[in-house]
């Protein structure tokens, strides 16, 4: 890949998640309305996944902001609000990591790049990424 393309797609990138960042402040209003964007990173295959978990989220936690999303070594990561948790009760902050706990699973599953179920697995070496067989053969 040459530098100009290179720097095309990282454009391209960047412009997809500054849309998605807007969308899920619009349709989550509770759960990213009032953050800042910390770290938003969602790979577009996750993105209905993550959709499922912030209706969700937002219907049971309608009081807890989620502050970042992104990628890392394969799997899925989001964190609440650092300092609207430390505020919530041991009960409500087991429940709320057990949410986030079903979604970052459930992603494991999923390949991030076409969002298929099927033959998904990570990569040992390198940048680890959660990819179907043929996403994975598509990138090498
Ligand atoms: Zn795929």
């Amino acid at each position: 890949m040459n530098y100009d393309s290179y720097k095309q797609k990282i454009q391209a990138e960047t412009e997809r998640l500054n849309a998605l960042w807007k969308q899920f402040k619009k349709d989550y209003p509770t759960t990213f309305g009032k953050t800042e964007r910390i770290s938003f990173d969602l790979p577009q295959g996750w993105v209905e996944t993550v959709k499922t978990f912030a209706q969700k989220f937002e219907e049971i936690h309608p009081h807890i902001p989620i502050a970042q999303i992104k990628q890392k070594f394969g799997t899925l990561r989001i964190y609440p609000d650092r300092e609207v948790f430390t505020r919530l009760t041991e009960t409500v902050r087991a429940d709320v990591m057990a949410c986030i706990a079903d979604v970052e699973e459930k992603a494991l599953e999923v390949c991030e790049v076409c969002g298929t179920n099927n033959n998904v697995s990570r990569n040992s070496e390198g940048f680890v990424q959660s990819l179907c067989t043929s996403c994975r053969n598509e990138g090498s």
